[in-house]
C-alpha cells in the first residue's frame, strides 16, 4: 500500500498511541481502518517494527481482525486494518450505556473463539483485552484487535508515549509483577463484559461509597510501570484522580490486587452470567478457566441456538439509528 493512493475519508478514533483514521484504496475500491503512529525512530528500529507487523500477515482467523500492511511514510507508521463499521466496544457502549445479555453472550463467544485462536494456535497471550480492543463490523462479528505481535512497537511505544488513562484491565498477578500467562486475558475479558453490561467501569464509586481504601498502596509504583508492563499511566500526573468514577489511579491498582472482586447485582442478571463473571474475575490464575473451556459455560450456550449475528447487527444497527434520532 502507498499512502498517495489511499484517500482518507474521516478519523474513526483516538488511542494513546495514535489515530485510526478510515481509508478509502482507489485501485481495489476496498475500505482499510489505517492506524497512523507518528514516531521519531531510527532507522533500525523502524525496519524492525515493520518486519515485525509484517509476521501478522500469517495470522487468518475470523475473530481477529486482519491485518493488510504496514507501512513507514512522513514520519509515521501507517498499519492497514481491517474496517470494522460498528467501532469497538468501547464506542458503542458510550452510545447505548449497557449491552443485555443475549447479545453480550453472542459477542462474548466470538471473543473466546479468538482468544482460542490466540492461546492455541499462536501460543500468544493478547495483553490488552478491554473494550476499545473488541471492534464489531455490519455483520454482526466480533473481532479481536491490537495484539502486541510487534514487541518492538510496544517497547518503542512505551517509552515515546505519555500514557494517559486512569482505568486497566490487567490482571491481579500482572498489577502485582508476578508471571502472567493465558489466564490474564481471562480476567480482562471478564471484567470487560462485565463494564459492557453494568454501563461503566467495574471498578469505582460503590468502593467509595464502602470507604474501603485509602492511598496506602503497596505497589512498587517504579516497578509496575518497568518493563513489558506498558501501563496506562498518565506521567505528568501520577497522583491522578480523574477517572471517570473519580479514584485514582494507584488506589485502583491497590483494589484489584487486594480488594473482593466486582460482580453483577444478582437481582439485574441471570445466574448463568454472574456465573460466567465469577469465573472469570477469580484472582488467583490457576482458579480461573480457560477460554476453550469457556465455550461450554451456560451463558455462551443459553443463546447459542436463538442469538446468530445478524440479532447482533440487528440490535446494533436499531439502538444506533434510535441514538441518532435522538
Ligand atoms: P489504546 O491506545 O490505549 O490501546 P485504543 O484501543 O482505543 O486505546 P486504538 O487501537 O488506536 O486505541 O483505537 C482507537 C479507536 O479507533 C478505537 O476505539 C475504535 O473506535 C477505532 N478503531 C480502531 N481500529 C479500528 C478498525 N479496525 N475499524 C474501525 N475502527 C477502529
Ligand atoms: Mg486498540
Amino acid at each position: 500500500l502507498d499512502l498517495k493512493d489511499l484517500k482518507i475519508i474521516k478519523i474513526l478514533g483516538r488511542g494513546a498511541g495514535g489515530i485510526v483514521k478510515l481509508a478509502y484504496h482507489q485501485n481495489s475500491g476496498t475500505y482499510f481502518a489505517l492506524k497512523v503512529i507518528t514516531l521519531d525512530i531510527q532507522e533500525n528500529a523502524r525496519k524492525q517494527i515493520l518486519l515485525e507487523l509484517k509476521t501478522l500477515y500469517k495470522t487468518h482467523c475470523k475473530w481477529v481482525v486482519s491485518f493488510y500492511d504496514a507501512f513507514y511514510t512522513d514520519g509515521s507508521i501507517h498499519i492497514a486494518l481491517e474496517y470494522m463499521q460498528r467501532g469497538s466496544l468501547a464506542d458503542i457502549i458510550k452510545r447505548t450505556q449497557t449491552l443485555p445479555e443475549p447479545i453480550l453472550s453472542r459477542i462474548t463467544y466470538q471473543v473466546l473463539e479468538g482468544l482460542v485462536y490466540l492461546h492455541r494456535q499462536l501460543h500468544t497471550i493478547h495483553r490488552d483485552i478491554k473494550p476499545s480492543n473488541i471492534l464489531l463490523n455490519q455483520s454482526g462479528e466480533a473481532k479481536i484487535a491490537d495484539f502486541g505481535t510487534s514487541g518492538e512497537l510496544q517497547h518503542t511505544l512505551s517509552k515515546a508515549v505519555t500514557w494517559v488513562g486512569t482505568v486497566t484491565y490487567m490482571s491481579p498477578e500482572r498489577i502485582s509483577g508476578r508471571s502472567y500467562a493465558f489466564d490474564s486475558d481471562i480476567w480482562s475479558l471478564g471484567l470487560t463484559i462485565l463494564e459492557c453490561a453494568l454501563g461503566r467501569f467495574p471498578y469505582g464509586n460503590p468502593l467509595i461509597e464502602n470507604n474501603s481504601y485509602n492511598s496506602s498502596s503497596n505497589i512498587d509504583k517504579s516497578n509496575s510501570n518497568s518493563n513489558n508492563n506498558s501501563l496506562p499511566i498518565d506521567q505528568n500526573n501520577n497522583n491522578n484522580n480523574n477517572n471517570q468514577e473519580g479514584i485514582g489511579f494507584w488506589v485502583l491498582l491497590d483494589c484489584i490486587v487486594k480488594e473482593p472482586v466486582p460482580f453483577p447485582p444478582s437481582d439485574k442478571f441471570s445466574p448463568e452470567f454472574c456465573s460466567f463473571i465469577s469465573e472469570c474475575l477469580v484472582k488467583e490464575p490457576e482458579d480461573r478457566p480457560s477460554a476453550h473451556s469457556l465455550l461450554c459455560h451456560p451463558f455462551i450456550q443459553k443463546y447459542q441456538a436463538t442469538v446468530d449475528n445478524m440479532a447482533v447487527e440487528e440490535y446494533l444497527s436499531n439502538i444506533m439509528d434510535k441514538k441518532n434520532k435522538e
